[in-house]
């Protein structure tokens, strides 16, 4: 038997009553489990194996497949379902969770990263795409894969400036290399730097910074070169004409 935090990431109608559904637990990772009898009427587990649940699961084993037995919600984070916008940032969410986690995958930091920008979804005023930023930013870091932003992928001398970025270099390349990069503000460099670095509950701080738009566009192209997605679950990015000359 295993009890754990976990949040849904997928689920699919199987026969007529079941669902499967995919967890993730920060104790062990990526979770499949079938969920009984939980499209019956007045059933415990309908709402338990809804998208973005969150709560803590019993889950049993018999021939080495998980089954739900029964949940404690925590949290359903309900108002991300009242707007599309909120709807396709927190959807891209749990696509990038189901691309990164793999069973057995202990990471209680990017788990507690999720649902606290789930919340920023549901409960929070900031723009989407802010929240989206900054939860690639710490997926990346929580995978070992945080863009580097503080020194040259070319010669290696650190970098205290603007520069030009290169995900397929790993991130920044100085001014005095040849690059293809595209140029970035000294502004937009320290976000990709810092942000990972500080806890995510401060990310509103963020919002006052002109450079913000222009990070989001380069944490995106660095998360796109790192992770195969479908194109359609891309989020829209932050407008950028006001804020191009920085
Ligand atoms: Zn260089």
């Amino acid at each position: 038997m295993i009890i754990t935090d976990a949040l849904v990431l997928h689920r699919t109608a199987y026969r007529d009553n079941d669902r499967m559904v995919t967890l993730f637990s920060p104790d062990h990772g990526r979770l499949d489990a079938i969920a009984r009898g939980c499209l019956k009427a007045r059933s415990p587990l309908t709402n338990a194996t809804e998208l973005f649940c969150a709560g803590e699961y019993e889950l049993h084993e018999t021939h080495g497949r998980l089954s739900v037995a029964q949940c404690r919600i925590q949290e359903s984070f309900f108002p991300l379902r009242e707007q599309y916008e909120r709807l396709t940032h927190a959807s891209y969410l749990l696509r990038l969770l189901l691309t990164v986690v793999q069973p057995g995958d202990e990471n209680r930091r990017l788990f507690l990263t999720a649902l606290r920008a789930l919340a920023f979804f549901s409960y929070g005023n900031l723009p989407e795409a802010l929240v989206t930023m900054a939860f690639e930013l710490h997926l990346l870091s929580c995978i070992g894969q945080a863009p580097r932003m503080d020194s040259c992928g070319r010669c290696g001398k650190p970098i205290e400036g603007p520069a030009r970025f290169d995900p397929s270099r790993g991130g920044t390349i100085c001014l005095n290399c040849p690059a293809s990069g595209r140029r970035i503000s000294n502004g937009a460099r320290r976000i990709l730097l810092r942000v990972p670095q500080t806890r995510f509950e401060v990310i509103d701080k963020l919002e006052d910074r002109p450079e913000w738009p222009e990070a989001a566009h380069l944490s995106r192209a660095f998360i796109q070169s790192r992770l195969e997605l479908h194109p359609s679950v891309w989020p829209e990015l932050p407008d950028l004409s006001q804020t191009e000359q920085s």
